[in-house]
């Protein structure tokens, strides 16, 4: 099966949104027990925001890798907002769009300097007001930083919502509307995790899993 827009085993889920979204939340958290984000940002939250910013087009696995070096030399947001961007371009050239990307991750580092005394914001509207941050990294910030609830629709979230038949719109905020109105509000961060990590292993894009898919192979089904 090449790429499905619509899971072939949806007709086994619970019809009512709510009641399907409880079934898919349940069937993660056993097949994904530790709901964590996949970049590795060692518990701060510049890093993350930065990672973020440098995940888009590109792979988490690959941000991570460029990351060990990148902090090392550019360790917080006053050495981001000092940085030489012809220096900080060979440092994240591998993530893509790297000339775009230094130069927002420089603006955002001032950002944060001149308005929030070189801490990380936490709320939304702060978040949203910095250069390169768009409601997905902002709500990945609050949910995983700030402990707030939030939906994340990347393009896992978005590929699956319409398997599941959350939501038939690749349109992000469209995506993060319809989640919104299924998920309790305390599940919102760890379940759209989990449905990124699924998404990568066994829902993938191109050739899911869908003969072995373990959402279907519990007792529960
Ligand atoms: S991998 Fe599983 S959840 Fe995804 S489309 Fe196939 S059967 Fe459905």
């Amino acid at each position: 099966m090449k790429s499905p827009l619509i899971c072939p085993n949806r007709s086994l889920l619970p019809r009512a949104k709510g009641a399907r979204q409880a079934f898919l939340s349940r069937a993660l958290t056993r097949l994904y027990p530790n709901a964590e984000c996949a970049l590795e940002y060692v518990g701060d939250p510049f890093r993350l925001l930065v990672m973020a910013r440098l995940s888009a087009q590109c792979t988490d696995r690959r941000v991570n890798e460029i990351s060990p070096a990148l902090f090392a030399r550019f360790p917080d947001a006053a050495a981001f907002a000092a940085a030489e961007q012809a220096e900080l371009e060979r440092y994240i050239f591998s993530t893509g769009m790297y000339r775009e990307k230094a130069r927002q991750l420089i603006a955002m580092a001032r950002k944060l300097l001149s308005d929030f005394g070189g801490e990380v914001p936490s709320t939304q509207k702060e978040l949203l007001s910095l250069p390169g941050v768009g409601t997905k990294i902002a709500n990945l910030m609050l949910g995983d930083v700030f402990g707030q609830p939030a939906i994340v629709a990347d393009t896992h979230m978005i590929r699956l919502s319409r398997r599941w038949g959350f939501c038939d719109s690749a349109d992000q905020h469209k995506v993060e509307a319809a989640l919104e109105k299924v998920t309790p509000r305390a599940d919102r961060a760890d379940f759209c995790h989990r449905a990124v990590l699924f998404g990568r292993e066994y829902c993938r894009a191109q050739n899911p899993a869908c003969d072995t898919c373990p959402l279907f192979l519990s007792e529960e089904v």
